[in-house]
């Protein structure tokens, strides 16, 4: 017999309950029998049923102890494949991937998704794509478009080494316990090729920094340690822009001058 545990806030845990919401995911990120795939935070196995189900070959990464059990009870033909980890410091490698990449999954925790987020883009080279339960707002950010609000430092720094696309809302009612916020499903692709080549990501995210704290500044005057309006112009852009209207293409210019 599998004993309930109730969630726990500090690792995020809101159990999906809404089948009708699991069927759209999978039919979002449609399984081929075979493929590697790695869920991140299993949780009470709402996702990692129907993978197993799926004929895929998974691995799941919890950190919770008591889950952990409940898992290893529950889905006893997972053993070597269930890692008692912290998905953010979980190295890829450790699944022995040889010449494969893995498809990530996951309903994440909220409240690492940002960091999360980047320590998978930081192991790209290991990865297919990825689908992912996040928070609403966090999503709006990581696909806006220049010339939006929501458009950032996130959105620039994710969009240089993925497509991402923005799938579906889900609501408060379909987790138990409820969240507080909206939710919505995002698909990431990591470009095999860099988009753009950036001279030093420290540059450039150095760069976003100073530029997007002061968002309602234009780029002569935040940005004003490393350029001036003269050395803007002869880059080809507009000194009197503000961070949000400039494109991806645009910053790792800007960063490169610098590097
Ligand atoms: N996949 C389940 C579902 O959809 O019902 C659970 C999703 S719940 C939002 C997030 C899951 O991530 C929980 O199981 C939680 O324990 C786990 N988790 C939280 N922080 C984690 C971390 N740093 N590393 C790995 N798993 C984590």
């Amino acid at each position: 017999m599998t004993r309930f545990i109730a969630a726990k806030k500090q690792f995020g845990q809101n159990f999906l309950q809404d089948e009708a919401v699991i069927e759209a995911i999978f039919s979002a990120f449609a399984i081929q029998k075979g493929e590697r795939i790695l869920e991140i935070g299993p949780g009470r196995g709402a996702l990692t049923q129907h993978l197993l189900k799926s004929g895929a070959l998974l691995d799941v990464v919890e950190i919770d102890n008591d889950l952990i059990a409940y898992l290893q009870q529950r889905y006893p033909q997972l053993q070597q494949h269930i890692h008692h980890k912290d998905a953010l410091t979980f190295s890829l490698t450790e699944l022995n991937l040889a010449q494969n990449k893995v498809r990530i999954i996951g309903n994440l925790p909220y409240n690492i998704s940002t960091p999360l987020l980047f320590h998978l883009l930081a192991q790209k080279d290991h990865i297919a794509d990825m689908l992912f339960m996040l928070q609403q707002e966090v999503i709006d950010r990581l696909a806006a478009q220049p010339g939006c609000k929501a458009y950032g430092r996130l959105s620039v720094m994710v969009q240089l080494q993925c497509k991402v696309q923005a799938l579906f809302s889900v609501p408060p009612q379909a987790f138990k316990p409820q969240p507080k916020v909206m939710s919505k499903i995002v698909y990431l692709v990591p470009y095999e090729k860099p988009l753009y080549v950036v001279t030093s990501m420290v540059v450039l995210e150095d760069i976003l920094r100073d530029a997007f704290n002061q968002r309602r500044k234009t780029i002569q005057n935040s940005l004003k340690t490393y350029f001036n309006a003269e050395e803007l112009t002869a880059l080809g852009l507009d000194p009197k822009m503000r961070a949000e209207q400039m494109s991806v293409e645009q910053w790792v210019k800007l960063a490169n001058a610098v590097a």
